[in-house]
């Protein structure tokens, strides 16, 4: 399992990708791809369905990068802790005699 959970600091959403630039100046350094500015962080997230994004200068790129990280490994232990219930919650109505489930099978339409 990853860190745990008591010692992840803050959390949030979105990505964080390092990108470089072209100012379209064709006598700028930049027109040699080499040469691009940057690197720019682009902060991106979703809300109501729309994707955000906002650049971020390299220091507060690092402390989302930090908590973008923390999120993800929330998001695991979640995962892991829903695998572990399910099986839990099998073996033990299972030993009551009661399953909840039998085998998997597609949820019919319409019914
Ligand atoms: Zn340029």
């Amino acid at each position: 399992m990853s860190r745990p959970i008591l010692h992840l600091g803050f959390a949030c959403e979105g990505s964080l990708v390092c990108r470089y630039r072209c100012c379209q100046n064709p006598n700028c350094r930049c027109a040699d791809p080499e040469q691009r500015h940057g690197p720019y962080w682009q902060l991106s997230w979703k809300r109501s369905g729309r994707t955000i994004s906002r650049l971020l200068p390299a220091d507060d790129a690092a402390l989302y990068q930090e908590w973008i990280a923390n999120r993800r490994s929330l998001e695991q232990i979640l995962d892991e802790m829903r695998d572990l219930s399910h099986h839990a919650a099998q073996q033990i109505l299972a030993t009551r005699g009661s399953p909840l489930h039998g085998r998997d099978r597609p949820r019919l339409r319409g019914a």
